[in-house]
């Protein structure tokens, strides 16, 4: 093979023209077919960029100048923008997000699957694609002798105080998290410093439920020890009329993995309760739920018009949180299995169905791929399977389990597309053959990518 050299020097100055996105959302313009990344750049711009680093086959460029904006270019409203990285697509219209989103699907479909021709839809968007999150989490600093929340300025552990204008996340939830400060502050609480590992309150979590606007906090801290305890939460109860929930999560390690293992309610109840299309769920401190309310309906919609569940059919949902798919399931199925890892959601799952009245449903705890394999051998048929994994996608033994139970039709559900490709070529080469794609933007303004995919089994 005949050596390249990169044909820029770092440092250099250039006019480049923008051709494509990357998945990461920056734009790549090519120099004799050599591609150079630019974040924040757009296809059609023409750019003076300055090549920051170079290796072999590719390199980073700084956009400096637009000669010529892209019409899809448009003033982030976040003053943060640049700074936070939680969104990093606010300078694309949202067609062109949509689109960018489409096109990445396309991409991992064609070289990662293997599978150029199958069909993936235009992105399922919102009409509003902003102030969606229903649930936050903050990070907690000190200055000047203030408790502050915000984020981590790009790439360090130094906190931004910035608050209740998070334009992502619902107004009423900024509100919160911003009140949930302000009254911390009237406490002697200290914040959690990083590099001493001393100090107590960590992260501020706050969930609230989109139909019945109950709202859940989350402190969590270093130590059990809360200073000034009662008189806290009597403060937070009587200035947060819709909180039905005060928890308090210990996380004793030094570590940036928020969460620790131990969770105590502070006040009220261990959940608060919402719904989805007519039917109520409880979720507690713990469990997954979706945060885009209003996307999660067009996702469970489409997961359940590919599932095309009838009377007869038994199923399994595989990664089941606190049991939402499942219980849609249930509504048509004869019976619904559900697994799921966390046993906190699992038990808020077994509560959903019996607050739903549904008792063709049974939950079991247990990583997916060793509980999958065990109901293989103990002879459960499912005829439909869902699945609706964590980024890394499916564990091999899960997929092969699937695959010996047989079901007429697999519903993949998926929030990382380079894994999801991954696991349709093994179930395409196990006798599967992939339908269609959606993808349902659950995260605008993000490069996130969500995908509900339809597989049916290849009689033979
Ligand atoms: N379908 C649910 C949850 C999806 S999120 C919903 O829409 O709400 C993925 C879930 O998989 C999380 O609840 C996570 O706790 C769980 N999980 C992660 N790894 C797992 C594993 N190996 N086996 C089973 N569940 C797992």
């Amino acid at each position: 093979m005949v050596k390249r050299q990169a044909p820029v020097k770092k440092n250099e100055t250039l006019i480049l023209s923008i051709e494509d996105l990357t998945a990461e959302g920056s734009g790549v313009g090519k120099v004799d077919g050599y591609p150079i990344f630019i974040p924040y750049a757009l296809p059609g711009e023409k750019v003076d960029i300055k090549v920051l680093k170079v290796n072999r086959n590719f390199s980073y460029g700084k956009l400096l100048a637009i000669h010529k904006p892209s019409t899809h270019r448009t003033d982030a409203p976040c003053p943060v923008f640049l700074r936070c990285g939680g969104c990093q697509l606010q300078h694309m219209s949202y067609d062109l997000q949509l689109e960018m989103k489409q096109n990445q699907v396309r991409n991992v479909m064609k070289k990662i699957a293997h599978l150029p021709d199958v069909p993936v839809h235009l992105t399922k968007g919102m009409a509003d694609p902003w102030r969606y999150r229903n649930k936050v989490q903050v990070p907690v600093g000190e200055q000047d002798g203030q408790l502050i929340t915000g984020f981590y300025q790009s790439r360090s552990h130094h906190i931004i105080d910035y608050k209740d204008n998070c334009l992502i996340t619902e107004k009423d939830n900024d509100a919160l998290v911003a009140k949930v400060r302000e009254i911390a502050n009237q406490f002697e609480l200290t914040a959690y410093d990083e590099a001493e590992h001393r100090g107590i309150l960590r992260h501020i979590m706050v969930r609230r439920a989109k139909v019945t606007k109950e709202a859940m906090i989350v402190l969590i801290t270093r130590s059990k020890k809360l200073p000034q305890k009662d008189k806290l939460i009597e403060a937070l109860v009587t200035a947060l009329p819709n909180v039905k929930s005060i928890v308090q999560n210990i996380n004793p390690k030094r570590t940036n993995v928020i969460f620790g293992d131990e969770t105590n309610v502070l006040w009220g109840s261990e959940y608060i309760f919402d719904e989805i299309n007519g039917l109520k769920f409880g979720i507690s401190a713990r469990s997954f739920y979706q945060v885009n309310p209003l996307q999660t309906e067009v996702l469970y919609e489409q997961a359940l018009a590919y599932a095309d569940i009838q009377e007869d059919d038994v199923v399994i949902d595989a990664y089941c949180g606190i049991g939402t798919i499942s219980l849609f399931l249930a509504q048509k199925a004869k019976k619904v299995y559900g697994v799921e890892i966390v046993p906190e959601a699992i038990a808020d799952a077994k509560k959903n169905a019996e607050l739903n009245g549904m008792d063709n449903v049974e939950f079991v705890v247990g990583s997916a791929e060793k509980v999958m394999p065990q109901w293989t051998k103990e002879g459960l048929k499912p005829s439909v399977i869902v699945v609706d994994p964590p980024r890394k996608g499916c564990d091999e033994a899960l997929l092969q389990a699937m695959l010996s139970m047989k079901p007429k039709r697999i519903v993949y559900v998926s929030c990382n597309p380079a894994t999801l490709a991954r696991d349709l070529r093994i179930l395409e080469d196990g006798g599967y053959k992939t339908k269609e794609v959606q993808p349902v933007d659950m995260f605008p303004q993000t490069t996130h990518v969500e995908c509900v995919v339809l597989m049916s089994r290849v009689e033979k």
